[in-house]
């Protein structure tokens, strides 16, 4: 496909692809055509990103707020020009509409610059202690990250991969998902062309067992980074744990949506479609389980309807299409499984619960109602452009089930009633919550989960002191 980059890896600075290393072919999702050949890392490779990361330690952790932020600032308005190329390699390798690609570029932007002032705002404290005796508590660089980055924001998620470590002074080796590499590849150039040391920031691909058992087995790693699934996440949480390494899980969610009767039908409706089918809902902070109080349901379950049978799937390069093809084969499969399985137990499809096209992996804006607690689809993440729509009688039986599952990333509620608004910022059990809106994240803002959906935040202060431990000094 015309300008989609040749593809490698990057240690020590080096580009490194080719000597018989195995590779992967990186699939257009429109076609399901290969566009390209990803270099798959090999034993030797990864020894030599650890040595290199071990060295980029050194370098880095006694760099000043000033060298980071220069980088960080460096790289945003590199990434601004770039936006355009980078949208685009984006697009071609995930499927998401350009515009979706472009907004991603900018969030990439706006957390480059967000960090580049957190540098220098990675404030100690000194303790009230007798004259003569001095007691201080810093915030230290944790050491080398493993940063594991998946496809569904593939510039995005390595922004975020990237940019806290050495926000905070430490190295990363980032293994972003091989199925979009060259996203990740081009956030990661950018820094490397704003002047970040090459020892510093390095990216592997390869069979991921191999890579995180590698990485997660070596000493020299002292904090695992990793977004994806929650099944995956305990498996790396368990390696960590072998060598008590710092971590920072993002892991799946169930998007619960209160809706009240109270609340503007039409704002919601118009909110939550855009929210729904956005990325194909393959986005963890989706909404996806719609609570809706009773005397509203059929109103919002018909407008809804309605509204998705309106967006425009196709090909994400073509300019006004609003929803493109799912990233890879392995979620169309996912889709139909679940939704014949919610059908097979009793639930209604309204529209979509199928594939469109006959080639790529275009699936079609689904929505089903009326689903049993116990179809699959009720208690996995979907992570398809599918929404479950169910009835319930009030406030307390709405917050029980949004409260049901093990997970708790996002949840947003729409209601008019402010004293209620307040009582479900308390209840819901979900590191981010939307009330009347599902803007949930902003680059000043932490962004992570409760329970099943993992520990630790990305974005915000927080996301920078994930990358710190702290170290009380006392002097007498
Ligand atoms: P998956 O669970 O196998 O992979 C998810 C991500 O983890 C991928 O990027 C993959 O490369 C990586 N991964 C898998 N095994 C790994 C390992 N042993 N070591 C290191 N990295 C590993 O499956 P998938 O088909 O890619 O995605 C399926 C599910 O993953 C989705 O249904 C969704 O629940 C979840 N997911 C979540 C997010 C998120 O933003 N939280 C993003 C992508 C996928």
């Amino acid at each position: 496909m015309a300008d989609y980059p040749a593809l490698h890896m990057i240690i020590d600075g080096e580009k490194v692809s080719g000597g018989g290393r195995r590779t992967f072919d990186v699939v257009n999702p429109v076609t399901g055509e290969a566009i390209g050949a990803l270099p798959l890392a090999e034993a030797g490779d990864l020894d030599r990103a650890l040595e290199v990361a071990a060295k980029g330690f050194k370098i880095w952790r006694k760099s000043s707020p000033q060298e980071r932020a220069a980088v960080l600032s460096g790289a945003a308005r590199l990434m601004a020009e770039r936006q355009e190329q980078l949208a685009r390699v984006a697009t071609m390798e995930q499927g998401k509409p350009l515009a979706e690609s472009r907004i991603e570029v900018m969030m990439n932007v706006g957390l480059f610059n967000f960090y580049a002032g957190e540098c220098f705002r990675i404030y100690g404290r000194e303790l009230v202690r007798p004259e003569g005796t001095r007691s201080t508590v810093r915030h230290e660089p944790v050491g080398p990250v493993a940063a594991f980055a998946p496809w569904n924001f593939p510039l995005g998620n390595p922004g975020r991969k990237l940019g806290a470590p050495i926000a905070a002074g430490c190295s990363v080796i980032m293994k972003a998902a091989e199925e979009t590499p060259a996203s990740a590849l081009g956030v990661l150039q950018c820094l490397l062309d704003a002047g970040l040391p090459k020892e510093v920031a390095q990216a592997v691909f390869g069979i991921p067992d191999e890579v995180s058992r590698h990485l997660l087995g070596s000493p020299v790693i002292r904090k695992l980074s990793f977004t994806g699934s929650t099944v995956v996440g305990k498996h790396l949480a368990k390696l960590a744990a072998d060598d008590m390494k710092r971590t920072t899980m993002e892991l799946g969610g169930h998007g619960p949506v209160l809706v009240f009767g109270d609340s503007d039908i039409d704002k919601a409706l118009d909110t939550a479609v855009g929210g729904k089918y956005r990325n194909a809902g393959q986005v963890c902070v989706s909404p996806t389980r719609f609570i809706v109080e009773e005397n509203v349901f059929e109103k919002f379950r018909d407008g809804f309807v309605e509204r998705a049978k309106k967006v425009k799937v196709g090909d994400g390069l073509v300019e006004g299409t609003q929803m493109g093809p799912m990233a890879n084969p392995r979620r169309p499969e996912a889709m139909d499984r679940l939704i014949g399985n919610a059908r097979d137990k009793g639930a209604t499809l309204h529209t979509g619960g199928e594939r469109l096209g006959n080639q790529g992996y275009f699936y079609a804006p689904s929505v089903l109602s009326e689903i049993p607690l116990d179809a699959d689809i009720m208690n996995e993440e979907p992570f398809g452009p599918v929404a479950l729509i169910n009835p319930f009688k009030g406030e307390e039986e709405m917050i029980a089930e949004a409260n049901r599952l093990p997970y708790g990333l996002a949840a947003y509620a729409w209601t008019g009633d402010y004293r209620r608004q307040r009582r479900l910022a308390a209840e819901l059990e979900s590191g981010m919550i939307g009330i009347n809106s599902h803007m949930i994240g902003g680059a000043d803002a932490p962004f992570g989960g409760v329970k099943w959906s993992g520990h630790g935040s990305e974005d915000g202060p927080e996301g920078v002191l994930a990358c710190m431990v702290l170290k009380a000094v006392h002097e007498g």
